[in-house]
């Protein structure tokens, strides 16, 4: 059987931003695409998460956590699997310094873009 990829946890990783999240108590289910996923449904499954996400206060944390951590599911900080792809391409992840420097300007760059008008059309 194949194995899942895991996320890579940072050792520093601290998870006090969850307490303010706009997905606290909200169904996980909203943010990761369950087995065979696709097309329209998808999209509009992540465009209901990343509505959430908009108007979340960490969303920069979130984005940051899952970047370093190279989570391979789900939706953070805005950021869709496909989307933060992306980022770990033009950005060696090694050196995607913490919500400072180079990989911040990335990230934030990154946000705005999944947050922006349009990527709220299913
Ligand atoms: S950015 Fe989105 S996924 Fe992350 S904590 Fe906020 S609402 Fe939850």
């Amino acid at each position: 059987m194949p194995q899942q990829p895991l996320a890579q946890v940072p050792a520093d990783v601290k998870w006090s931003w969850q307490d303010v999240a706009a997905c606290l108590g909200r169904d996980v289910a909203m943010f990761f695409h369950p087995t065979n996923e696709r097309g329209r449904t998808r999209r509009r499954r992540e465009v209901t998460a990343k509505s959430i996400c908009f108007s979340c206060p960490v969303r920069v944390d979130c984005a940051d956590y899952a970047i370093r951590a190279r989570e391979p599911y789900g939706v953070w900080g805005g950021l869709t699997e496909t989307e933060r792809e992306a980022i770990y391409a033009s950005i060696p992840i090694a050196h995607y310094p913490r919500l400072e420097g180079e990989g911040a300007r990335v990230a934030s760059y990154a946000i705005e873009r999944a947050l922006a008008p349009e990527a709220f059309t299913a």
